[in-house]
């Protein structure tokens, strides 16, 4: 049998930026294209003019790269295609699958209102169905739905769905300014696409029946739906701002890599046993819609960060590099030299959860410090004085900054002065760090050598001096 190409579509409404339920969404899409080496397709559902931005546009945009979902087709623009949706109700039109309708919106009102009155669900009753009226200012133009009958569809991941067609109105399709309305874009759009599976959140669900009666009338075949179950806070609430940022942006801002994101998001109502880590690679491999569960996916932080930090502790140093240097530059840190990311890293990868906290602990490294209050008071004391001006004797003889040379010259040196690291070594790193806490102190100098050793050690010892007053 010749089974068609698997072509499936992303299309958000630029209303806001991309938040982690939209982008589970075009995730899923993604992945399920690619698994069935299918394509992807991007659309901007951009009709509402009035909500729609360019900088929601970007911000979406911006975000899909950030996450590595990238598209085959596209981005089209709802906007844009006008001709082609006046095209198609054109088809509806000569068919009589729709039809003219002059019902000004007062009388529209005024039946809603009687319908409600009576009990009954307000519908729209018909009137101009049968009259064959023409186009005129006022018209807008509606789709002939059956009166009778279901209509039924199969979803993938919440199985047989079906409503009375009686339920259902005579939808308009294009209204009397002449723009088309959004169920008769989206299921153009699909329909010129060759979508064969439509994958979206179950908030769109109701909508699903609406856009068969018109791929009926089109006479096209359905898309295959699979309507995804939304996303839960770890308080089983609706996934919400109260459970921290909803933006895909913020979580690039907080440091947070894509992959480590990308997993999660992966793991929002799609599981593959028990397994938490997955390569890109293996998502594709692994992702169907037949592990798709019904119950929503649970969207927690806690486990996020805790995934991130394992992936910074497993990235590449170049890869990381490269991510690190941004948050660098945004902290303030100017003329980074690659090497020095790269050595400063690797002191702190098996200590940080995200790259905007390894940035701010690496922020020694690279930018004049300032001493913390404390660490001040408690060990650039005058008591210790004499032993770092020994200490930085010693140092700048020191033939290497390499660790194994530090540790000989610190051997060496704690023997003559009889005293163990522990005297020296908190001392040493405030005046190297400004800090208590920092990586191991001989990785520290090595990655900062000699020169800024020398440099941070001299300034700590004045700064003793100018303690102990003339
Ligand atoms: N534009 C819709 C949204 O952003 C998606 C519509 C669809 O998937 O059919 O929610």
């Amino acid at each position: 049998m010749n089974k068609k190409q698997v072509v499936t579509r992303f299309p958000p409404s630029p209303t806001g930026t991309l938040h982690i339920g939209g982008a589970r969404t075009a995730l899923f899409n993604w992945l399920f294209a690619l698994h069935h080496n299918g394509k992807f397709v991007l659309r901007i559902e951009d009709t509402d003019r009035a909500r729609s931005s360019k900088e929601a546009i970007d911000s979406i945009i911006e975000s899909m790269k950030w996450l590595g979902l990238d598209w085959d087709e596209g981005p089209y623009f709802q906007s844009q295609r006008a001709e082609i949706y006046n095209e198609f109700i054109e088809r509806l039109l000569s068919s009589k699958k729709a039809y003219y309708c002059n019902c000004s919106p007062d009388e529209l009102e005024r039946k809603r209102i009687e319908a409600k009155e009576r009990g009954l669900k307000p519908k729209y009753d018909g009137k101009c169905r049968e009259l064959g009226l023409g186009k005129s200012p006022d018209a807008v133009i509606r789709l002939k739905s059956p009166l009778s009958g279901t209509t039924r569809f199969k979803d993938l991941v919440k199985g047989v769905i079906s409503i009375e067609n009686e339920q259902l109105d005579d939808l308009i399709l294009q209204r009397s300014d002449g723009s088309v309305t959004y169920h008769m874009a989206v299921v153009t759009d699909d329909i010129k696409s060759g979508i064969t599976h439509v994958i979206r959140g179950d908030d769109h669900i109701n909508n699903t029946p609406r856009q068969i009666l018109i791929y009926n009338a089109l006479g096209e075949p359905i898309p295959q739906y699979a309507h995804l179950p939304m996303i839960l806070g770890p308080d089983k609430s609706p996934l919400s701002k109260r459970h921290g940022a909803t933006s895909v942006l913020a979580y690039k801002e907080m440091g947070f890599l894509p992959h480590a994101l990308v997993n999660s998001l992966a793991r929002l109502g799609w599981a593959y046993g028990d397994q938490e880590k997955f390569t890109v690679q293996e998502l594709i491999e692994l992702f169907s819609l037949d592990h798709v569960g019904k119950s929503s996916g649970i969207f927690n932080m806690e486990k996020l960060l805790d995934l991130n930090a394992k992936y910074i502790r497993e990235a590449d140093d170049g890869n990381l590099a490269e991510l690190l240097i941004p948050f660098l530059t945004n902290l303030g840190c100017s003329n980074l030299s690659r090497e020095k990311v790269k050595g400063a890293l690797r002191t702190l990868k098996a200590r940080s959860k995200t790259l905007l906290e390894m940035a701010q602990g690496a922020l020694f490294f690279f930018k004049e410090i300032d001493y913390e209050k404390q660490a001040d008071e408690r060990f650039l004391i005058p008591e210790v004085l004499e032993i770092l001006k020994d200490l930085l004797l010693d140092l700048k003889g020191a033939p290497s900054f390499a660790q194994e040379q530090l540790e000989n010259i610190f051997s060496i040196f704690l023997e003559r002065h009889q005293i163990k690291l522990g005297k020296v070594a908190q001392p040493l790193r405030v005046a190297l760090t400004g800090k208590t806490v920092s990586p191991g102190i001989f990785e520290i100098m090595e990655v900062m050598g000699q020169e800024m050793v020398i440099k941070r050690l001299s300034n700590a010892i004045s700064h003793i001096k100018s303690k102990k007053g003339p």
